[in-house]
């Protein structure tokens, strides 16, 4: 099997079976995020233990590379505290965006390297994340909303 086979796989599967999706019963944090140029909608919802994400989960309504996302990030960052989260963020983004991140590093998430050939989609891609790192925002985290524009 190709590796662009086995990534459009992960995707097709997440966006067919998002993982964590849903209502979040009394969150600490909050944001929603919205991306116009295509029309993804989400909201994201973290209950923390101290400075671990000890759940997330999302709804909303996207297109197939804004849920699949939005599923592998919710499985990649739970467990991990605020610094190891936005961490994962900064190699996500790297690997959206520049050509020689091999995403080697980032498990299932390598999957979302194939947008790189469609620019159009890398926010779709990212609007999860940039979501994310508003809710963890300790400033606004309650509530705030993210444009990708
Ligand atoms: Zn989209």
């Amino acid at each position: 099997m190709e590796l662009n086979d086995l990534y459009r796989d992960v995707i097709l599967d997440h966006n067919r079976n998002p993982r964590n999706f849903g209502p979040l019963q009394n969150a600490d944090a909050q944001a929603e995020g919205f991306n116009p140029l295509c029309g993804d909608r989400l909201t994201l919802r973290l209950k923390l233990d101290g400075d671990t994400i000890a759940d997330v989960r999302f709804e909303g309504d996207g297109c197939a590379i804004s849920t699949a996302s939005a599923s592998l990030m919710t499985e990649a960052v739970k467990g991990k505290t605020r610094a190891e989260a936005l961490d994962v963020f900064e190699r996500v983004h790297r690997l959206l965006t520049a050509d020689d991140a091999s995403g080697a590093d980032l498990g299932k998430l390598a999957a979302l390297s194939g947008v790189r050939e469609y620019p159009a989609r890398v926010k779709c891609a990212s609007l999860c994340w940039h979501t994310l790192t508003k809710a963890l925002s300790p400033a606004d985290g309650a509530g705030a909303a993210v444009s990708t524009e």
